[in-house]
């Protein structure tokens, strides 16, 4: 998962960075890091820890970090280890000078590349994938760093946003299929920015310009008012990621025109189309906050009252993020706690944006019940998540997803909810508008990257 930011032209590029870092901090908080650099030092600095950007970006940090450009990453470890080690930028020396390097996305050919590299002699320092693109730079003949980055990238598959940044220029390359999304805005303090989501434009300030196109390139250097774009693949279909709807981006951000917000509501919205537990339901229940917008589409399609009946202890981090399910277990416990005076005795509608291995919707059921709820009508505002995704956003493996190894009554019986519904592959499509082929691999298995 993880996001990405690139700030260009701009004498307060890390501060921008980290601010941008920050609003995209639901993307990750395994670890952080910015490399700044473009002051007459010709140099480029790195600072990166493990940690939330609001504890590693502070005024040491910034006294470091200077110059008038600069890349920045959060992490969620989707490939490599959770080391300090696997924090990015990375950053290196080679034949043409420094890089340093971001990555959002996953490759699918990483083991073949990376063992490829080693065999003929290269030394890895991370376990991450994007040091791949690396050693391939580095290996390049060519004499200039964008022909070097342009001969390097055919040789890698899956879904990728780069950020490149050298000592004077900023590099910036989405993969064909658009998978994961990147957009560019323009900063009105000066410069540009290009970051994962547009949830970051307000903090700084920074007006919407367009998305980075699937396969293209863009050069920000001194040499351009402009950033330069180059097209270096437009074979390929746009895919992008059903998930950043459903689950991951910010409500706020609007990806490839369309605002995440919105769709969730119309992905609750449909949700709430002929379903039979409206019969008796007295009010409609969101899993806060990624269920809110869908809790909100059911109960204004539906007419039955949204109720905020599971409060949210805001101090806790995202459950899914903690590598054991004993802490995991904890954490759904820590963080969420139900109304009682509201939902006892009452027929409930609870709307979450989806089931990974079951543990969440387990635990809230059973949650609700012993605070006296009625009955608990489970809705799910995405299809049953039947496959590992690869392109970068992070599902175990098929024996833990629920519903790859259980059936809907089985899944409803384990959870203990009165009934359990999900909103159809068909219904996901109409909420995201069928103009586009969404990447759906979770839900459909079609693994289309080749
Ligand atoms: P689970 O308990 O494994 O079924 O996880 C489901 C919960 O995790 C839902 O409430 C989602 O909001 C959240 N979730 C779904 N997918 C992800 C993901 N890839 N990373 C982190 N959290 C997720």
């Amino acid at each position: 998962m993880c996001a990405i930011v690139g700030i260009y032209g701009n004498e307060d590029a890390s501060k921008l960075a980290s601010a941008a870092l920050f609003a995209m901090q639901h993307r990750g908080h395994e670890a952080t890091g910015i490399s700044s650099g473009g002051d007459d030092s010709k140099k480029i600095f790195t600072v990166k820890n493990r940690g939330y950007v609001r504890d590693v970006f502070d005024e040491n940090a910034f006294s470091v970090l200077k110059g008038n450009m600069a890349i920045g990453h959060n992490r969620y470890s989707t490939a490599g280890s959770d080391s300090t080690f696997d924090a990015q930028p990375i950053h290196a020396k080679y034949k043409l000078g420094e890089i340093s390097i971001v990555h959002n996305g996953n490759l699918v050919n990483k083991n073949e590349v990376r063992q490829r590299l080693i065999d003929e002699g290269s030394i890895f320092q991370t376990g991450m994938d994007t040091e791949n693109l690396i050693h391939l730079i580095a290996k390049s003949s060519a004499n200039r760093l964008r022909d070097r980055i342009i001969k390097s990238l055919p040789k890698l598959k899956g879904a990728y946003n780069f950020i490149i940044q050298s000592r004077s220029k900023l590099f910036v390359m989405r993969d064909a299929h658009g998978i994961r999304p990147l957009s560019l805005g323009k900063l009105r303090s000066g410069g540009y920015i290009v970051a994962s989501e547009t949830c970051c434009f307000d903090l700084v300030d920074a007006e919407f310009i367009r998305d980075v196109k699937p396969g293209e390139m863009l050069i920000f250097s001194k040499d351009n008012n402009e950033p330069e774009s180059i097209m270096l693949d437009n074979t390929k279909e746009f895919r992008p990621c059903a998930f950043e709807y459903i689950y991951f981006a910010r409500p706020d951000s609007d990806i490839n025109g369309i605002n995440v917000y919105s769709a969730r509501e119309n992905m609750g919205a449909l949700l709430a189309k002929n379903d039979a537990a409206l019969l008796n339901a007295d009010m409609v229940i969101p899993v806060p906050d990624s269920g809110v917008p869908a809790a909100l589409g059911y109960a204004k399609e539906s007419g039955i009252p949204f109720e905020l009946g599971i409060i949210r202890n805001h101090y806790v981090g995202r459950t899914f993020i903690e590598p054991t399910q004993a802490m995991r277990n904890m954490k759904v416990k820590m963080k969420l706690s139900p109304m009682r005076s509201l939902i006892e005795g009452k027929s409930l509608v609870v709307i979450d944006d989806s089931v990974v291995r079951g543990t969440t919707s387990k635990r809230i059921v059973k949650m609700l019940k012993d605070a006296g709820a009625a009955e608990v009508h489970f809705r799910v505002a995405s299809p049953m998540i039947q496959h590992p995704c690869f392109y970068g956003i992070d599902t175990p493996t098929k024996e833990e997803l629920i519903n790859a190894m259980m059936t809907k009554d089985e899944v409803q019986e384990f959870i203990e909810a009165d009934s359990l519904e999900y909103l159809s592959i068909d219904n996901l499509k109409e909420s995201l508008g069928r103009d586009t082929n969404y990447s759906m691999v979770s839900f459909d298995g079609d693994y289309f990257v080749v």
